[in-house]
């Protein structure tokens, strides 16, 4: 999976490519990250990237040129490498909200353009032309859209095959069952009068895998219940489940 980065901060990536698994991921080859600096595509000396919205109003709105000057670029760099160019996002407030199901579905691009914004907008004829969809990581606002491009990549690149060192780690994660994860423990078996859990410790398999469903469904229901009923719909909750959750709400 190959990610291009449209930026005016290109050293903020860094910190995804260098640190932790998605480091690693970069380092052994697994995903590749090229960030592209704006202001390198612009014309005039002063590297300009924006100006006043038109109709007046507070802050400043980024200039459809050099981005579109960056895309071309980023492009013919496809072209060159003879491999075809996949879908461009921008981060927005006004998009779509990403999840793990998003992370798991966009797996299927082999490579993906990540638009970070700054200032108030994006020209919207920038938008109209060449962005294919809009993704938010929630309802709140950043200052630019390098945090959600790192949410976004970070979230796609550790469910690439490979990337962690345990494939059923990402498998028993919040959401991808539908539900949020267990409580987890480890050593030592008691800390300051705190003890782990017996069933833990018992070594029995099936007891352990119940204990942890219904940890999971009951921390679901009480946080969010939300994606319970989501989880009923899609058909992701047995009939132990069902009586679990019948016996709690009791
Ligand atoms: N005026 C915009 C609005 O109200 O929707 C907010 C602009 S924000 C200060 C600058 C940039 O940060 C946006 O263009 C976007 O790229 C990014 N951004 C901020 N919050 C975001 C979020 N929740 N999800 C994705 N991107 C976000």
């Amino acid at each position: 999976m190959h990610f291009d980065v449209v930026t005016l901060f290109p050293e903020m990536f860094t910190a995804l490519t260098k640190s932790g698994v998605t480091g690693r991921a970069c380092e052994h080859g697994l995903t590749t990250v090229s960030t592209w600096n704006i202001r390198d595509f612009c014309e005039d000396p002063r590297k300009t990237v924006d100006d006043r919205a038109y109709g007046g109003g507070p802050g400043m709105v980024m200039l459809i040129k050099p981005l579109e000057e960056t895309l071309a670029a980023i492009q013919k760099s496809h072209q060159q490498s003879g491999i075809e160019s996949g879908p461009v996002c921008l981060l927005s407030p006004q998009g779509k909200t990403f999840s793990q199901k998003l992370a798991t579905d966009m797996l299927k691009y082999s490579n993906l353009t990540l638009i970070c914004g700054r200032y108030e907008a994006v020209d919207q004829r920038f938008i109209d032309r060449n962005v294919d969809f809009e993704l938010s990581i929630g309802d709140f606002v950043l200052s630019g859209g390098e945090i959600p491009a790192m949410a976004v990549m970070d979230a796609m690149i550790r469910l690439i095959p490979g990337v962690l060192g345990d494939e059923n780690s990402a498998l028993q994660d919040s959401f991808v069952n539908g539900l949020l994860d267990h409580p987890h423990y480890t050593r030592p078996e008691i800390y300051e009068n705190l003890c782990v859990p017996d069933v833990l410790l018992g070594g029995h398999h099936a007891k352990i895998m119940d204990w942890r469903r219904q940890r999971s469904l009951e921390l679901t229901l009480k946080r969010r219940p939300d994606l319970i009923e989501a989880a009923r719909a899609n058909g992701l909750l047995n009939q132990d489940d069902e009586l679990f959750l019948k016996e709690l709400s009791e």
